[in-house]
């Protein structure tokens, strides 16, 4: 259980707004707030690199905290820029020779689908989509078929951009297991809205921001990779943070996923990563998923109740990502709407999801992000403005 009027009471922004953008940037919790804000005086006060070696120990719990998170060791986590470079910086690394084929789906993000693109024309390789089930999530039997000696890489997002869908990412894992062909997961919107064991998923890689539903600080990213696959991938950019210079022609990569990263780092986000790390674990991540279930679920049906709403959810158990339209009112209307009356919500657009939305005959979305600090009388307020809003 999560004592509602604790969290509120840690999150300052609570006081401010009501916040339904945790899929965009969530608010960050006051312990969070405070260790970067630390940091940062202390490279004020002391220089940038001195302060890196008094807080070293703090630096090096990152990889402990996202280790524990992720259930997998410290030396298979790279701390990167966002969640794009860590995607990057593992798909990329893959080798395609012309006719391989690159497995993905239907709510796939943008960022990913051009990087497909990019390599399609470059090396040859061909981008199949997985058809969706009944219920608007990944048909695991129609991949199980699509499986075969070209099938190079599945590639998938947990969550999407756009809505509550959660792909069954563990049962695309066995898949990707008994077939021996390597799991990129896209987990950007998963990554502190519910627990996230790389053991239980059986992917091979997997990319995460700071700033969404984990709460962290903005410019901070994690991508995971599994020891077994880190020869197999080539990093694609190296400097001197993933390789040392050991001889006038040679060098030798990072032992661990660090050789995905780079040199510079925001040290007091890697601190404020950390802290949002062990805050979301402090509440037990079962619990802040159950939480944002229940509350998202219940503003689903309120939001079916009011004429003209359709809820656009897919899939089976929808997470706290909350995804509708208005017959005759635009998205971009109710997002400025609703910040006049100081609530935060946003607007996904063909462009992010573009296979999706097509597929739906959609262009635009109202999206909101539902997390464990928000209440039922915030999603009621919500929802009282929106019957308001006339076409
Ligand atoms: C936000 C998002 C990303 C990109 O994350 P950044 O930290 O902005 O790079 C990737 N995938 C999905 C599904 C997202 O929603």
């Amino acid at each position: 259980m999560i004592d509602v009027a604790r969290a509120r009471a840690e999150t300052p922004g609570c006081e401010k707004v009501i916040h339904f953008n945790s899929c965009g940037a969530s608010l960050m919790p006051a312990p969070v707030l405070q260790a970067v804000k630390d940091h940062l005086d202390l490279e004020a006060g002391i220089g940038g690199y001195e302060a890196a070696d008094k807080q070293r120990a703090e630096i090096d719990g990152l990889y402990d905290s996202a280790a524990r998170y992720f259930n997998c060791s410290p030396g298979e986590i790279a701390v990167v820029e966002n969640a794009t470079v860590a995607w990057d910086m593992a798909f990329y690394g893959l080798s395609f020779q012309p006719g391989d084929r690159i497995l993905t789906a239907m709510s796939e993000y943008a960022a990913n689908y051009i990087a497909y693109l990019q390599i399609a024309k470059r090396t040859g390789a061909v981008i199949e989509v997985i058809p969706n089930d009944n219920a608007g999530q990944i048909d695991v039997a129609a991949l199980e078929r699509m499986i075969d000696r070209k099938a190079k890489l599945i590639s998938i997002t947990h969550v999407p951009t756009n809505g509550g869908l959660v792909n069954p990412a563990e049962k695309v894992g066995k898949v990707a297991r008994s077939a021996g062909v390597p799991y990129l997961l896209d987990a950007c919107q998963s990554f502190g809205q519910m627990p996230l064991d790389v053991e239980k998923i059986g992917c091979d890689m997997a990319s995460v921001t700071g700033r969404k539903f984990m709460r962290g600080p903005r410019g901070t990213g994690l991508l995971y990779v599994r020891r077994s696959m880190l020869d197999k991938l080539e990093p694609p950019f190296l400097d001197l943070r993933a390789a040392s210079w050991t001889g006038p022609d040679s060098y030798e990569l990072q032992p661990d996923a660090k050789r995905f990263e780079n040199w510079e780092k925001y040290i007091a986000g890697m601190i404020g990563l950390k802290t949002a790390i062990d805050y979301a674990m402090g509440w037990g991540m079962e619990n802040i998923e159950a939480r944002v279930v229940e509350l998202a679920g219940n503003f689903r049906r309120k939001l079916a109740s009011v004429p003209g709403v359709v809820v656009r959810d897919l899939g089976e158990r929808p997470c706290g990502i909350v995804s509708f339209t208005k017959d005759g009112v635009r998205p971009e209307d109710i997002k400025a709407r609703m910040a006049e009356e100081g609530i935060n919500c946003s607007t996904s657009s063909r462009f992010s999801t573009r296979l999706d939305m097509t597929a739906r005959d959609l262009h635009m979305l109202s999206r909101t992000g539902i997390h464990y600090f928000n209440t039922e009388a915030e999603t009621d307020r919500f929802v009282e403005l929106l019957e308001a809003m006339r076409a």
